[in-house]
């Protein structure tokens, strides 16, 4: 007989796939030795069963084998399931492979009943405890069992309270607690046509349904969805039946959630917050603001001193961070759930460091736990310290970083104005539910009036590395007039706020914000991460202030350096345009020659900066129109002038004729004479001399047209003038004793006639600068592989280049003849839906297509010249999964944008230990 359930005794603690994580990890703990409240697992397998079964059926033997293990749980407990006495109460919690906080729902107190009910009283001797948790068992189970709407509960729940004149829940006695469950048998009869189910058993089994169906839920396909993850990763939730402990029997229990480390720096600390005399669900709710979990030591030393040991077992035994659920009935401590806790990067930067110094995990370890994706998040802006400015409100600071943008109050009015129409906007709730999900994904941040750092808000923002302030309570918002209350301001939707996630605090306005400082442990992990990687990472950079960016980043070179941001700064555009207007070879050389010196000093001050890293400099690759103005906007100046000229013109006839009329001709009385015509005449031409070039210039197709090489070798001068410049700047570096390794390469190559081409520049230039200057030259010569062709002849092209360099941007266009503009707006959206391609090739690297067209490229190449070195620039180039493959198709450098570059070396350290 297949087995279904697992008891937390006999589970497979590694076996998440069948278990769940919260299943597998409960298992765990239990086996271990920590104090868990007996219980079981009903596996994944018999979620998949029931939910591709016809009519929706457990597999046969499932509420057999759930039978079999409460009877074990009687047997541990010395209670009995709908014993009337002394009743056995159960949770039913969901939990899949990953942990998807809040998406699935867990319905406790399971077993209460008309009769149970008397019994627990008698049991506790307290009315007010059995009344408590048999209206949260009717309206869990109402809710998510049967699916009645929470605020038909909470209507009834209030009106009692107003009732009773009490503002706070624990001041409800033990008769309006039975008022409510009355209420709420009521609304359960009424809203779904029969009596709430007596039978513990039948309560057992559509709890157990309802769970199961919860994984098709619309919260929970949606979170897959957003966070990408695939049947593969997790596949049905199981569910785990686990015997009741209460939190809420006293002064003596409490219950709450922490972290063994601090996640939003990585301390070494216990970290967390916890509720006296409550149930769990309170803290996560956020419907009373908890305590640092630092108060448990005066309020109950025993039980901090216990809570210090689960911590310390938690961590030898997982040797991660662990973010645990505990819960004290009556001084007796329980642990309800453990996972790897998620923190932000800096607290996993310095946790990881942390670790290894205390000999916790080794560096590998160290590397692998962090996402490289993830590290970005350092690099996010922090306030300006510089600039003061006053709080106008202060709430927990629940996930770090800092957020400007303008406040909206509900999720689909943040979806709308975020997402949609693309603005800032901050999330501004009382509080947040998983409903609010959507909200999240177009938020910059999330600021709650209630709640604390375990609350859904802050849990959810952290994950996503969204700064998060929680619990604020000096802000009252109205969602319904769409407009808040902060300390007494009003606040409207759309009004501009900052919140600063680090520290807590709310301003009006925006507040500048500033990039942040590498910390050392940073550095620290990331030259652990230099040491294994075997890809080497290089930056895009096309400035010398971009090259010291790109060092500060931890750039080992760069590997691209595009001439032409240099050509459109605003002191070289004027020469560049006369250089292209240019109607004889000679007027062209003249602005050459003012170009050179401007370009050579720019490569100098690169070569400087670099020293001795090798920098990459790629020779003008744009259609030269770029470089120009528009027709239209031609035409509209000609126009305009024209005008001017008539207008200039009759203020002459006019000054003629006022001379006529009053017979003087005295100079002063003259009107001036505002503009010159002949000036004017001379605009007009110039700008129709433009006009002339750009309609000459124009192109069809111009990203397939008269670009890179071909420009090269149509207008040889210009890449002559690139040239010199870069082995001028080559040989002045030298003669001051520094040691530099420039490398050029030309783009959009198709044939190695091409580069013998330019290869022919190259070497007459160099052996003139050579000679001229007396320094030896060590300028590499390589190719970009952009267009298809090119990897075809990559055999002939690597004869005639020290080097290649995949242009994958463009190599993505033509492999697959997408202009990626019309793609991105166009069908892209649509295909990636329906999954007829699976990514975005421009974002995601397309293995399957243009990284086949790579390794064949490579591998004909290095035939040719087995020490090839092979890079990749291009957006793909810091993008984790990208670099993954380069290292499995055994290229040498990866370049990407500054920003990307600590992002890429974790990626690069990863891809070497992960394809061993
Ligand atoms: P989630 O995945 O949303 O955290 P859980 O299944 O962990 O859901 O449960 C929700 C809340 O109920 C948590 O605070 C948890 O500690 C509490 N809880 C679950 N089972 C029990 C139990 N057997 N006894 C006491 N509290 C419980
Ligand atoms: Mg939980
Ligand atoms: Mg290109």
């Amino acid at each position: 007989m297949k087995k279904w359930v697992y008891a937390f005794t006999e589970g497979d603690g590694k076996n998440k796939k069948l278990l769940g994580g919260k299943g597998a990890n409960l298992c765990e703990m239990t086996q271990i030795g920590l104090n868990v409240p007996p219980g079981f697992v009903i596996t994944t397998e018999a979620c998949l069963y029931y939910l591709d079964s016809a009519d929706h059926d457990l597999p046969a033997e499932v509420m057999g084998q759930v039978r079999e293990q409460m009877l074990q749980l009687e047997r541990a407990t010395g209670k009995g399931f709908g014993n009337a006495e002394n009743p056995l109460l159960v949770s039913v919690r969901s939990g899949s492979a990953l942990s998807m906080p809040g998406m699935m729902d867990t319905i406790l107190n399971l077993g209460l009943n008309s009769q149970t009910l008397q019994g627990e009283i008698v049991q506790t001797g307290d009315a007010r405890f059995g009344y408590d948790a048999y209206r949260r068992f009717i309206q869990l189970f109402g809710k998510i069992a049967m699916g009645i709407p929470d605020d038909l509960f909470d209507a009834e729940f209030e009106m009692v309270k107003q009732a009773a004149r009490v503002s706070e829940d624990v001041g409800l006695s033990a008769d309006n607690l039975q008022e409510i469950c009355d209420l709420f048998l009521q609304l359960f009869q009424a809203h779904t046509g029969r009596p709430f189910p007596e039978d513990p058993y039948e309560q057992l089994e559509l709890s157990i349904k309802a769970v199961f169906n919860s994984w098709m839920g619309k919260r929970a396909v949606d979170y897959r969805r957003e966070f990408n993850i695939t049947p593969a990763m997790a596949n049905g939730t199981a569910v785990n039946i686990c015997t009741m402990v209460f939190g809420n029997r006293g002064n003596d229990s409490a219950t709450g959630v922490a972290f063994t480390r601090n996640p939003g720096t990585g301390e070494n600390r216990l970290f967390g917050e916890y509720l006296v005399n409550a149930q769990g669900e309170d803290v996560v709710a956020g419907i009373r603001t908890p305590k640092p979990i630092d108060k448990m030591d005066v309020e109950m030393p025993e039980m901090a001193r216990q809570l210090a040991v689960l911590r310390n077992r938690l961590e030898s035994h997982y040797k991660e961070i662990q973010d645990f659920e505990f819960t004290i009935e009556r001084g007796t401590l329980y642990c309800l759930q453990t996972r790897n806790g998620k923190m932000n990067a800096p607290a996993m930067v310095r946790s990881s460091v942390e670790m290894v110094g205390e000999g916790l995990i080794d560096r590998e370890r160290a590397l692998l736990r962090i996402n490289p994706d993830h590290l970005e998040q350092m690099l996010y802006p922090q306030l300006d310290r510089n600039v003061q400015a006053e709080p106008v409100a202060q709430g927990l600071p629940a996930s770090p970083g800092a957020a400007v943008g303008q406040a909206v109050f509900d999720a689909d009015r943040a979806e709308h104005l975020g997402r949609v129409l693309g603005m800032k906007v901050i999330l501004v709730r009382e509080e947040t539910k998983p409903e609010d999900i959507h909200g999240f994904f177009a938020a910059q941040g999330i600021l709650t009036s209630r709640g604390g750092k375990t609350s859904h808000a802050a849990v959810v923002a952290r994950g996503m590395g969204k700064p998060c302030v929680a619990g604020a309570e000096g802000i009252h918002v109205d969602v319904q007039k769409r407009e808040a209350y902060v300390s007494g301001q009003l606040v409207r939707e759309g009004d501009v706020i900052t919140i600063d996630g680090s520290n807590g605090n709310v301003y009006f306005g925006e507040i500048p914000t500033v990039e942040p400082e590498f910390s050392n442990e940073l550095n620290q992990l990331l030259s652990w991460a230099d040491d294994v990687a075997y890809l080497r990472v290089m930056a895009n950079a096309d400035t010398p202030e971009d090259a010291s960016r790109a060092l500060k980043f931890g750039a080992r070179g760069i590997g691209l350096c595009r001439t032409e941001r240099m050509f459109n700064a605003v002191d070289r555009l004027p020469i560049v345009i006369e250089m292209i207007v240019a109607e004889t070879a000679e007027q062209r050389q003249k602005a050459l020659d003012r170009l050179l010196p401007i370009q050579r000093s720019d490569f100098r001050q690169l070569f400087e900066t670099m020293s001795p890293l090798p920098v990459t400099i790629r020779l003008l690759d744009p259609p030269i129109h770029e470089f120009l103005p528009g027709e239209e906007q031609l035409k509209d100046d000609i126009e305009k002038l024209e005008h001017l000229k008539n207008s200039v013109q009759g203020l002459e006839v006019l000054s003629g004729a006022l001379m006529l009329l009053s017979q003087k001709n005295k100079k002063e009385e003259k009107i001036p004479e505002m503009v010159d015509v002949a000036l004017i005449e001379k605009a007009l031409e110039t700008k129709a001399l433009m006009l002339r070039k750009v309609r000459a210039l124009t192109e069809i197709n111009p990203m397939l047209g008269h670009r890179g090489v071909r420009l090269g070798i149509t207008y040889p001068e210009i890449y002559r003038m690139q040239i010199r410049a870069i082995l001028e700047a080559e040989a002045e570096c030298v003669a001051k004793g520094l040691e530099v390794h420039p490398q050029m390469m030309v783009p959009q190559v198709c044939s190695a006639e091409e580069l013998k081409w330019v290869r022919k520049y190259m070497d007459e230039i160099k052996a003139s600068v050579e000679q001229r200057s007396g320094q030896k030259l060590s300028c590499r010569f390589g190719t970009m592989i952009e267009v298809v062709r090119a990897c075809m002849r990559a055999d002939s092209l690597a004869r005639r280049a020290d080097f290649f360099s995949f242009g994958t941007n463009d190599l993505t266009q033509a492999t697959f003849s997408f202009s990626r503009e019309d793609a991105e707006n166009k069908f892209l959206p649509m295909y990636n839906q329906n999954e007829i391609l699976k990514d975005n090739p421009f974002e995601v690297l397309d293995e399957k297509g243009v990284g086949k067209l790579m390794q064949l490229a490579m591998q004909w190449g290095r035939e040719v010249k087995p020490d090839l070195s092979v890079g990749i620039c291009g957006e793909h180039g810091g993008h984790p999964a990208s670099i993954d493959f380069c290292q499995r198709a055994g290229l040498n450098y990866v370049s990407c944008s500054a920003p990307r570059v600590p992002v890429a070396r974790l990626a690069a350290a990863h891809a070497f230990l992960n394809n061993r």
